[in-house]
C-alpha cells in the first residue's frame, strides 16, 4: 500500500531522516515512535507531501507520490498534523468541510452528500455538539476532535497523524485510538500514526518503527521493539517491561534512577 523507500531528508544543511524504509499493509497501524526531535514530524511531513525535497521514493500501490498533484494527494492521504493552524472564524462544521474539498466541483459547490459526510465525521470523533461553534472559542482537546473529524471526512485510504492525543484528555484518547483502530480495520484505512506514550503504541499499534536520530533503529510488532534494551538505548532511560495484567501487550514501566 504505503511503501518508503530509502527515504533521506535535512532541513538545510541538518540531516533529520536518514534512509527510512518499510512498508505498510492495508488495514494496518504503524506506530511511529522515538524520541523528541528524532524525526517523527518530519517522516509524516514527507508522507504528506508538505516537504518535497527528500531523497528516496515515497509510492502508493505503486505510484510515487511526487508524481500525484494536490488533489489526488489529498483523495489518497488525509492529515490530522501536530499543531494545525485553523481558521479561527470558521465552525466546526465549516472546517470539516474542508475536508471534502478534493471532491468538490468548479463551482465550488457543496452537495447534501458533503454535508453528510461531514455531520458522520463529527458524530464519529463525539463532537456534533460543536458543528456552530467557531473554532477559535473551543478547547485544544475539542479542536483536535475537529481536525481528526475533517480527516475522516476527507474519505481517504491512509491517514497520517503526528500525536494527535497529546492535547486529550483521558476519555478522548481512548475514544480516539479506539476509532482510528475501528476505521483501520472495518474500513481497510492504512495509518501511520506517530505517538510518544509507548503504553499507548502498545496498546493500539499493529506494528511500530522505532526512529532515534532520524533513523530506523527497530520495525516489528509491539512485542518485538518494545523490548527494555531498544527502548533504554533509544530513549536513554532504563525501563522495564513486563506482561500487561489485562491485554497481551508488553506494558513499559520507566524506572527510577535518582
Ligand atoms: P519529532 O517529531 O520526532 O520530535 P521533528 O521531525 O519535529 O522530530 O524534528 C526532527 C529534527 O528536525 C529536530 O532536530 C528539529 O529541531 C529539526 N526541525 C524540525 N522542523 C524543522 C524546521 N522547520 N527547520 C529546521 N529544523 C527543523
Ligand atoms: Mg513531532
Amino acid at each position: 500500500m504505503l511503501k518508503i523507500q530509502n527515504v533521506s531528508f535535512g532541513y538545510n544543511t541538518h540531516q533529520v531522516l536518514r534512509n527510512i524504509n518499510f512498508e505498510t499493509q492495508k488495514g494496518e497501524i504503524l506506530g511511529v515512535l522515538g524520541p523528541n526531535g528524532s524525526g517523527k514530524s518530519t517522516l509524516i511531513r514527507c508522507i504528506s507531501g508538505i516537504l518535497p525535497g527528500f531523497s528516496g521514493t515515497i509510492s502508493i500501490n505503486g505510484q510515487s507520490t511526487a508524481t500525484l498533484n494536490t488533489v489526488k494527494r489529498a483523495r489518497w492521504i488525509s492529515v490530522v498534523p501536530q499543531n494545525a493552524s485553523l481558521p479561527s472564524a470558521f465552525t466546526a462544521m465549516e472546517t470539516v468541510l474542508l475536508g471534502r474539498t478534493p471532491y468538490i466541483n468548479f463551482l465550488g459547490q457543496i452537495s447534501q452528500l458533503d454535508r453528510e459526510i461531514a455531520c458522520s465525521a463529527l458524530e464519529q470523533v463525539d463532537a456534533l455538539e460543536l458543528s456552530e461553534r467557531v473554532i477559535g472559542e473551543l478547547s485544544g482537546g475539542e479542536k483536535q476532535r475537529v481536525i481528526l473529524a475533517r480527516a475522516l471526512a476527507q474519505s481517504a485510504p491512509i491517514m497520517l497523524l503526528d500525536e494527535p492525543t497529546s492535547s486529550l484528555d483521558l476519555q478522548h484518547q481512548m475514544k480516539l485510538l479506539s476509532l482510528v483502530k475501528k476505521l483501520a480495520k472495518e474500513n481497510s484505512l492504512t495509518v501511520v500514526i506517530a505517538l510518544h506514550d509507548l503504553n499507548l503504541a502498545a496498546r493500539f499499534a499493529d506494528r511500530i518503527a522505532l526512529l532515534v536520530n532520524g533513523e530506523l533503529k527497530a520495525l516489528g510488532t509491539p512485542w518485538q521493539v518494545l523490548k527494555a534494551d531498544i527502548l533504554a538505548e533509544a530513549y536513554s532511560w532504563p525501563v522495564k517491561v513486563i506482561d500487561h495484567p489485562f491485554f497481551d501487550t508488553p506494558l513499559i514501566l520507566p524506572e527510577s534512577v535518582l
